[in-house]
């Protein structure tokens, strides 16, 4: 083998000719709607092509569905309710269960590209995780976190400055930090009113209504047969049943994980991601912070806490490592060094093995928050105590499958990931119902979400399949700062999968970045894997920089291309840029080769030519 295959879509032989048959007969049996599909389709919260267009940002998403998209369906946007749950009240091309990302990318899908008649079911609020306990106030929130620390810096290095005559020390101490702490209900107030303003613009009924999509806010469905659902509102007894006549599509999303084994956890009014955006906290942030568990989640919102003036102690968990999906222990350490050095976070490598509460419950019977929390760590039998005022509990997050009326139906869950099983076009166990998004136990992104909403829609909804599963091809980023980015295979994998002599990595530290010098943000690496042999194709990437999750972009654009990696190298990049620094690693790899050639060109020069 001399040229392996970058973690492209995972098609089989078969499939894939299958494919090309299913885009060729698509192009002929679709003419009627190419002139849509040819000006970009927008769905959801990404933009996001079954068809491979390109995509378009949110801010030309507005004007964009004015321009393209009539109302098909006008009115009300509310289901006319039916006291009965035996007999449909109105039937849909499409009904889909779930609000979020995949159901709603999935529903704008169908019905502003394909026209066709869609409705939602959502139990709490259209905008799911992404809009209300996860992408938007945890990116705002570290957005205000960075500029909090930026402030604070400033008026240290000004009084640096005044002082350095009388004492010549710049050191910023843990009382100064801690005495500066936020005010968290202004930081939720200006998160909420992001989230508001996203909610109306893309998410809302009346957001909806104006592409044709029907929505049900505030019930839960169930499902009744494989082409009907019902749906009522919580301690209704009068439920609502409708049709799907193409299918049904389940995108419900994913619960935090809130392990019962724990001892002592449930004694103490701990968070997770989904209480923490509302918490009152009154005026000021609570000052210990214990954050369990080192994942993406419990990385991002430990670095926002510390700086927002929190003294933060995160518990890795049982792995020993902060990020330990990311196939890359020197990664792992490197964000290690960030949070104890320059981030004010004590890291604890173990594992949560008990809670104990330290105040007393309240007259109301409320729980206290303030705790011990006992750590096995990883070092040996060691037991480490960490004392805190509140305790935020990030340990993963789990499908969401309770309450549909799955096992009834004989819809199956994957028994590793406790996902709605799902096949590579995305259909369950049962024909005419789909699952995509996190429900699947697949990759928790936004962005996948999104991809598999769009995908499961056109499988339900047009003629043939696209696949629906990606594998390791998926971007992801963790935003903390630097950020951490990976797609495709990690060294180790690549290795093992093909062979060590036939993977090679280009390696390049962020001290060697002209523009992470200048930034002074030099704690990082940039790792390319690639085939060693012919085009030498790109076969993943980690990436820890500043602006890693704009990076990763660029090489999952090469890798989409099927582009070998010196060939990164023609294309010019600006200085001092993050990105350059990816040409110039390709451009070492690109005149390695050239030097290899060396006698050849000596050659044809002698000739004259
Ligand atoms: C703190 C945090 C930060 C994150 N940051 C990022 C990030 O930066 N980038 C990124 O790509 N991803 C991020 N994610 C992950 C991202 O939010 C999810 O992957 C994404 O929201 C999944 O979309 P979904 O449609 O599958 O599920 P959801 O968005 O969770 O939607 C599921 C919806 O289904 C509804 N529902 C459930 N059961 C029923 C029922 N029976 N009837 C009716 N409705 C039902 C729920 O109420 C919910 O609204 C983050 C997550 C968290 C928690």
């Amino acid at each position: 083998m001399d040229e392996i295959d970058p973690p492209k879509r995972k098609i089989s032989t078969k499939s894939r000719s299958c494919y090309f048959a299913n885009s060729l007969a698509l192009a002929l049996v679709l003419v009627a709607i190419m002139a849509t599909v040819e000006m970009g389709k927008t769905v959801g919260r990404q933009t996001v092509n079954a068809f491979h267009q390109p995509q378009v940002t949110r801010n030309s998403r507005k004007s964009r569905f004015q321009n393209l998209f009539k109302i098909r369906r006008g009115g009300s946007s509310n289901v006319a309710l039916s006291s009965s749950a035996a007999q449909p009240s109105s039937s849909y091309d499409m009904v889909v269960v779930g609000g979020g990302s995949a159901g709603l990318t999935a529903a704008k899908f169908a019905s502003g590209t394909l026209k066709k008649s869609v409705l939602i079911v959502e139990e709490e609020r259209l905008g799911g995780d992404c809009t209300w306990t996860g992408c938007v106030p945890s990116k705002s929130l570290l957005s205000q976190a960075k500029a909090s620390k930026m402030a604070r810096n400033y008026v240290i290095q000004k009084q640096f400055v005044d002082k350095k005559t009388i004492s010549g020390s710049s050191e910023v101490s843990e009382d100064h930090r801690t005495q500066s702490r936020a005010n968290f209900g202004k930081d939720q107030e200006y998160f909420r009113s992001i989230q508001e303003s996203i909610y109306e613009e893309d998410d809302s009924p009346r957001a909806l209504e104006k592409l044709g999509i029907e929505t049900v806010e505030g019930q839960k469905a169930h499902l009744v047969s494989p082409t009907t659902l019902s749906f009522q509102k919580g301690g209704s007894s009068t439920a609502t049943t409708v049709e799907a006549n193409d299918g049904i599509l389940l995108c419900t999303g994913a619960k935090p994980n809130r392990p019962a084994s724990i001892p002592g956890l449930t004694e103490i009014d701990y968070l997770t991601y989904e209480e923490i955006w509302t918490k009152d906290f009154g005026d000021s942030l609570p000052q210990k912070w214990t954050v369990v568990g080192g994942g993406p989640i419990g990385c991002e919102l430990a670095q926002a806490l510390s700086r927002l003036g929190a003294s933060v102690t995160i518990i890795t968990g049982s792995s020993g490592r902060l990020l330990p999906s990311v196939d890359d222990a020197q990664v792992s350490e490197l964000m290690k060094n960030v949070f104890e050095e320059d981030e004010n976070i004590k890291v604890v490598q173990g594992k949560l093995s008990r809670v104990e509460a330290t105040g007393s419950t309240g007259d109301a019977g409320d729980k206290p928050s303030s705790h011990i929390a006992y750590v096995e760590t990883t070092a040996g039998s060691e037991s480490v105590s960490v004392e805190g005022e509140t305790l935020l509990l990030s340990v993963g997050r789990k499908p969401n499958t309770s309450g549909l009326g799955l096992e009834s139906l004989g819809i199956d869950l994957d028994p590793k990931t406790g996902g709605i099983a799902v096949d590579s076009t995305l259909k369950t166990t049962v024909n005419g119902i789909y699952a995509a998004g996190d429900c699947t136990g697949d990759k928790q992104f936004t962005h996948y979400a999104g991809y598999q909403g769009a995908v499961a829609a056109r499988n339900i909804l047009l003629p043939f399949t696209d696949p629906g599963t990606l594998g390791n091809s998926v971007p992801t980023t963790t935003f903390t700062s630097p950020e951490v980015a990976t797609i495709g295979y990690s060294e180790a994998a690549a290795k093992a999968e093909f062979g060590e002599n036939k993977v090679s990595v280009s390696t390049l530290n962020m001290n060697e970045v002209d523009r992470a010098i200048c930034d002074d943000a030099t704690k990082g690496i940039i790792k390319v894997v690639y085939s060693s042999k012919g085009k030498k194709k790109i076969l993943g990437a980690t990436i820890m920089a500043p602006v890693a999750g704009e990076l990763i972009s660029e090489i999952s654009v090469a890798m989409q291309a099927g582009m070998g990696w010196p060939s990164l190298a023609k294309a010019v990049h600006p200085y001092p840029s993050y990105a350059f620094a990816l040409q110039s690693m390709a451009a070492e790899v690109y005149y390695e080769d050239v030097g290899k050639l060396r006698w050849l060109y000596n050659i044809l020069k002698k000739l004259g030519l």
